[in-house]
């Protein structure tokens, strides 16, 4: 972890640094118009950004090259450039704070799980013997923009890809850091290239090339399913879909639960990072015997949350990530808010695109519809005997990333983790975080197709499957 003095050395060295992003490939940029990257918290401008003109990705598409040195020298550098990031800690700080409106301790434990993603699959690499599947699309989310894009990248080149990354239009500053310090640690331009702009245009062409021959993808189901189709129509059948995708994901808090326990887990769960995390809860179900009380305490333990710019190293919850997403969600809680179902709203920070944690009352899962990307709680209550409804209800959403239970009874665990279609199962805990190696992350049927990231298969999937000799 890093020290005090080095947080407020970072602090004081990159208040004010204006950041570049742009597309780093193998030959000469185009580019597209600059435009600036804005602070979510404050609209002040952190860099300048120039996106991928459609040249830019021919020329990268026509310059990719596996990369093909031995394992143990891909492995070597995979592991240098996870020394440059930790070495790196002051601007990723500050851009991860600045560009992606993360708290410090969200900051601290994305750059931790990055640099676990590049050790760890330049570990397990070794036990690859497979070939490479060739070139691979890395197309990354905005709300894990070190993490994620890290992980993508450093599995697909620890098992002897090429790379084309297209990071959120979000977070390019912070990818262009990453990826620069990717190639400083000498993988070679032909591998790992870098191309920033936007999901309709420059994420659609090279998930449509059939010089790509696999795809990586954390976000949205939505886009995944167009990927997917992308891909059938242009790309050769059987090249690889990794894709991590949303979650509409669920706790139960019965009877016997510690309810000042469940009380924290909820509120780290629902509220932390704003709710931007795909393994964020959305749907709380309370026993009702114990609801009265145990909204009251969550109530009172809403109001403890400092929220404002993440700057502050005071911040519990920052803003989120920028106008159309803070009008998406606003449009839902208002809609709570007329119906009358809008249960408790903190007060809003001025300035910026800030949600106020909010909690909506709602008869079950299903009434939600889509996955709100933002620190809404929504909260239903059950009765005992329909327990097994519930858990029905939870699996008919189709999705399946993370689910929570709050119990103290030893068989319930057992009979609703076995009757759950979900990926990632947590007791009597909050339900976010993943750790790389030790518990691996990734969702069932609309939330992924798995392997999970950060796992012992994942990295076979960036493969070719083994020629079968014919008789
Ligand atoms: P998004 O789907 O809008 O965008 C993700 C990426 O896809 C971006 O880089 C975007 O530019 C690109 N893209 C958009 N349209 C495209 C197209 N037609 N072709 C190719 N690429 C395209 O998602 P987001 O808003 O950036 O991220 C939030 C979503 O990600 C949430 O749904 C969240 O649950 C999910 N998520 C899932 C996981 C997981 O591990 N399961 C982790 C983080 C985020």
């Amino acid at each position: 972890a890093p020290t005090l003095a080095r947080i407020d050395a970072a602090r004081d060295e990159h208040s004010a640094t204006d950041f570049s992003g742009q597309p780093l490939i193998c030959g000469k940029v185009k580019g597209l118009a600059p435009r600036a990257a804005l602070n979510p918290a404050t609209g002040a401008r952190v860099g300048r950004v120039t996106d991928a003109a459609p040249e830019d990705v021919e020329t990268a598409l026509a310059a990719a090259r596996p990369w093909s040195a031995p394992v143990e020298e891909r492995a070597r550098i995979l592991n240098r450039a996870a020394d440059l990031y930790e070495e790196n800690f002051g601007p990723f700080f500050a851009l991860l704070a600045r560009e992606a409106g993360k708290t410090l301790p969200d900051a601290v434990s994305e750059l931790r799980e990055a640099v676990d993603f590049l050790r760890y699959y330049a570990a397990r690499a070794k036990a690859i013997t497979a070939a490479p599947a060739g070139v691979f699309a890395c197309i990354s989310p905005w709300n894990f923009p070190l993490a994620i894009f890290s992980g993508q990248i450093a599995a697909a080149l620890a098992t002897g890809n090429a790379v084309l990354a297209k990071p959120a239009e979000q977070t390019p500053l912070i990818a262009t850091l990453a990826a620069g310090l990717l190639l400083k640690a000498g993988v070679p331009a032909s591998a790992l290239q870098l191309l920033p702009g936007d999901g309709a245009t420059v994420g659609a062409r090279v998930t449509s090339d059939p010089r790509v021959n696999g795809v990586c993808f954390t976000g949205s189901t939505e886009t995944a399913l167009i990927i997917r189709r992308a891909m059938a129509a242009h790309l050769a059948p059987g090249a690889p879909l990794i894709a991590e995708t949303g979650g509409l994901n669920a706790m139960i808090v019965d009877s016997t639960a510690l309810p000042e326990q469940a009380v924290r887990d909820v509120i780290a769960s629902s509220f932390q990072s704003a709710g931007q995390r795909c393994s964020a809860l959305r749907c709380l179900y309370v026993q009702e015997d114990i609801a009265p009380h145990f909204t009251e305490m969550l109530f009172g333990a809403m109001e403890e949350l400092t929220l404002g710019d993440p700057w502050s190293l005071s911040t519990d919850v920052g803003p989120v990530i920028d106008a159309e997403a803070e009008a998406g969600i606003r449009a839902h809680v208002e809609t709570a808010r007329r119906e009358g179902r809008l249960l408790r709203q903190l007060s809003v920070p001025r300035g910026g695109h800030f949600i106020a944690p909010s909690v909506i009352r709602v008869r079950g899962i299903a009434d939600l519809g889509r996955e709100i990307f933002g620190p809404v709680l929504h909260l239903a209550t059950y009765r005992a005997e329909d327990l097994p409804k519930v858990i029905a209800d939870i699996n008919a959403t189709g999705y399946g990333l993370t689910f929570g239970l709050h119990t103290r009874i030893d068989n319930r665990v057992q009979e609703v983790c076995e009757a759950l279609h979900v990926g990632n199962i947590y007791v009597n805990r909050n339900q976010i975080g993943a750790v790389v190696g030790s518990q691996p992350f990734g969702g069932e049927g609309l939330s992924g197709t798995g392997p999970k990231a950060g796992g012992p298969e994942y990295l076979a999937r960036f493969t070719r499957p083994e020629a079968v000799p014919q008789a």
